[in-house]
């Protein structure tokens, strides 16, 4: 939970969101160093005395300036492109701290993260653990590797974050791990020695964890007695966020690390976490002003200047994000439809949603979206890129200018070079 006392609706870690709005424009996105540095000490915390290390997972929030602050908390990264490889190295986080996931590896993504030395590749099917080995073997070096097993356990979350399940594109049967694990003489570039399990996102309860973790930890343990080394094991992401109070209940993160504990008890290797919405969800929120009401048949519309191609969540998922006035005054409630100015039905954010009467130009937030709302923006109807800004403390720094009509357009150019193929 992020510290009330230090964010008020007014105020967002001790900066003052009129001024901010004011000074930037909207929409905006807000994050708190605060909320995203008592988040990792919360893991950090309870993982004291263990080997571990916590790599945040990129998608979730790829901007640099978040990058760089994770890597100042002694986070590395969990990555799943070249693009993300690129970003990670730039905000100054060491190869050796980064996994890269992922089924649909490139040849060149593959060599490039090998080149640069990445602590570990999960490799999600048997095809890229041979491309690995025929990499690796040209590059002269060794990869180490771990399996991503599906665990085939439901994550109890939405289906499009649901990774864990049999019937899921990700990792592979616990039956074929052991083969794998049985051939790994032929492996002569390839140190197989690690498991990884990533069963979904926004996960509001321990018992798909635990289920998943038992799995795994059967396997590390019938793969020891085999004479196996397992130097690592990865137990992903995926804890959830709050995204309606009073609603979505997190799970506490020392009774998560107790329960990897437990399920790992004796495990004398390194633990690997890979949160990306657990550490920044809650942290950021989506600053946007009212554009105006528009009184349908039956409906009342507050239109604002925030849209689906910024935060793609309720669009996408039909996520719901709380929404509340910047201004805390008591007024009158009022159910309203919240909506962008995208031309489609879907850049709805809420429906009949109750909040204080709006006025136009009203500063409003929408919360919860430091994860998946700016790393999944577009610019649809050609909507320049929105601003980032990150908080500590009652400073501000802008991690993300706005984006530029020029910025938006770079790299198209029109027809004039024809080519023949
Ligand atoms: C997306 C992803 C994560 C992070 O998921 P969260 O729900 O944001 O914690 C971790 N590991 C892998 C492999 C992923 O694909």
């Amino acid at each position: 939970m992020i510290d009330t006392a230090a964010s008020t609706h007014d105020t967002w870690d001790g900066v003052d969101l009129h001024t901010l709005a004011d000074r930037l424009g909207t929409p905006l996105y807000v994050y708190s160093a605060s909320a995203i540095r008592d988040r990792v000490s919360s893991l950090q915390t309870a993982l004291r005395g263990t080997d571990h290390l916590i790599c945040f997972a990129v998608k979730a929030n790829p901007n640099r300036g978040v990058l760089a602050f994770m890597h100042s908390q002694g986070v590395g990264a969990d990555i799943v492109s070249a693009g993300e490889l690129w970003r990670a190295r730039q905000a100054g986080i060491p190869a050796e701290h980064i996994v890269f996931s992922g089924v649909g590896k490139s040849e060149a993504e593959i060599a490039e993260a090998l080149r640069q030395g990445v602590l570990r590749f999960n490799v999600e099917s048997h095809d890229e653990l041979l491309l690995l080995q025929h990499i690796a073997q040209a590059q002269s070096v060794v990869a180490r590797a771990a399996v991503r097993i599906n665990p085939d356990v439901d994550a109890l979350t939405h289906a499009k974050i649901s990774t864990g399940k049999a019937e899921n594109k990700f990792g592979v049967s616990i039956e074929e791990a052991r083969r794998w694990f049985a051939q790994r003489d032929a492996l002569s570039h390839v140190q197989l020695d690690g498991l990884h399990v990533h069963i979904g996102s926004q996960i509001l309860s321990l018992e798909p964890f635990r289920q998943a973790l038992q799995r795994v930890a059967a396997l590390w343990r019938e793969l020891v007695g085999q004479g196996h080394p397992i130097a690592s094991i990865d137990v992903g992401g995926g804890l959830g966020v709050c995204y309606r109070e009073g609603h979505d209940r997190p799970i506490d993160a020392a009774a998560y690390v107790a329960l990897v504990r437990e399920a790992l008890a004796g495990f004398e290797g390194r633990l690997l976490f890979e949160p990306g919405r657990y550490l920044v969800g809650e942290a950021g929120v989506l600053l946007t002003r009212v554009i105006r009401l528009k009184q349908g048949n039956e409906r009342t519309f507050l239109v604002i200047d925030a849209a689906m191609n910024d935060l793609a969540r309720p669009s996408l998922y039909d996520a719901w994000h709380d929404i509340a006035p910047v201004a805390g005054d008591a007024r009158s409630m009022i159910s309203y439809d919240i909506v962008g100015p995208v031309c489609e039905t879907g850049d709805t954010f809420a429906k009949a949603r109750a909040l204080p009467a709006c006025a136009p130009g009203e500063l409003l937030m929408i919360r919860s979206v430091g994860a998946y709302g700016a790393s999944m923006a577009s610019t649809y109807n050609s909507r320049p890129l929105a601003a980032e800004v990150l908080v500590d403390a009652g400073r501000y720094a802008v991690v993300r200018q706005r984006q530029s009509f020029e910025d938006m357009v770079a790299g198209e150019q029109p027809a004039n070079h024809w080519e023949t193929a």
